[in-house]
């Protein structure tokens, strides 16, 4: 009997609208954008007429290859929380076989010994929402050889720095590379090439993150308040004695070392204005 009358005050009771729904590996309002929203820095085609600038896109990533240096010459990536979940980190490094047979392809053992860690541009960690995500990563285009202290320490501060941003209700644009030639790894000399010479090192590694908030219409609101954060570092074992946020500098800096045009689909006045600055916001 006392289970009959519960029945029937359950049935009778006015209920809460249920909660809504979150999406797996998100909020209601995180999404996941294309990589290239704000514009493709080197305007790299996926031609193999063009293998120093050779475009490849991924759902994870897309970059531009440079066959001459055996690496990317920048992976650019959409980050928000959209892309995170609890996928292990993989640990598996593979030739990229999404490049054409045609151009270098370095393979995880190109890096044996030399002194350089096998840095990953877009981060093993911003991609875990599964499995072939956090795989994508680890292909061999998405890496390049990082001095220990650098991949492991200051570069990876900003990484974490970035993943702080994306719990704080933000949504960010990255792109990343490497230029010029001459590392200094871990055997204390500068090295200019690894993997026989089919590999470049660089002398710097760069970074640029536009940070929003999370919402719709990107491009649109990319304004000149908005922030971005671009930092150069060296490829040393030294980079270290700095925190990563002492390396910030101006996109229009980066630009003029690299020759790329960054968030080139941003309108050119507002482009003027926030390429210029150096940002001084907050660093954790
Ligand atoms: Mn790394
Ligand atoms: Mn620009």
């Amino acid at each position: 009997m006392a289970l009959v009358s519960g029945m029937f005050l359950a049935g009778c009771r006015k209920e809460a609208p249920p909660e809504p729904e979150e999406p797996p590996g998100g909020t209601t309002s995180s999404s996941r954008d294309p990589h290239l929203a704000l514009g493709n820095p080197s305007g790299a085609l996926p031609v193999l007429a063009a293998p120093d600038n050779y475009l490849l896109e991924r759902s994870q990533y897309a970059l531009a290859y440079d066959n001459s240096r055996g690496t990317a010459r920048w992976v650019g990536w959409h980050l928000s929380m959209a892309w995170k979940g609890d996928a292990p980190r993989c640990n598996c490094y593979s030739t990229d076989l999404g490049l054409p047979s045609s151009f270098f392809r370095a393979g995880s053992s190109d890096y044996t010994n030399s002194g350089f860690d096998r840095g990953h541009l877009c981060p093993s960690e911003d991609r875990d929402a599964s499995d072939a995500d956090n795989e994508a990563t680890f292909r061999m285009s998405n890496v390049m050889p990082q001095a220990p202290r650098l991949n492991q320490v200051t570069w990876l501060a900003l990484e974490n720095y970035a993943r702080e941003l994306i719990t704080q209700g933000n949504e960010l644009y990255i792109v990343a590379g490497g230029y010029g030639s001459g590392g200094v790894g871990s055997t204390l000399s500068t090295t200019l090439t690894i993997a026989g010479g089919g590999i470049t090192v660089p002398s710097r590694y760069w970074k640029v993150l536009v940070v929003l908030p999370e919402g719709d219409d990107d491009l649109q609101r990319v304004a000149t308040d908005a922030r971005l954060i671009a930092v150069d570092m060296p490829n040393t074992q030294t980079v270290d004695d700095l925190p990563w946020h002492a390396y910030r500098t101006s996109v229009d800096a980066i630009e003029a070392s690299t020759g790329l045009d960054l968030l080139s689909l941003v309108p050119p006045a507002v482009q003027d204005l926030i390429e210029a600055q150096v940002d001084n916001g907050p660093t954790e």
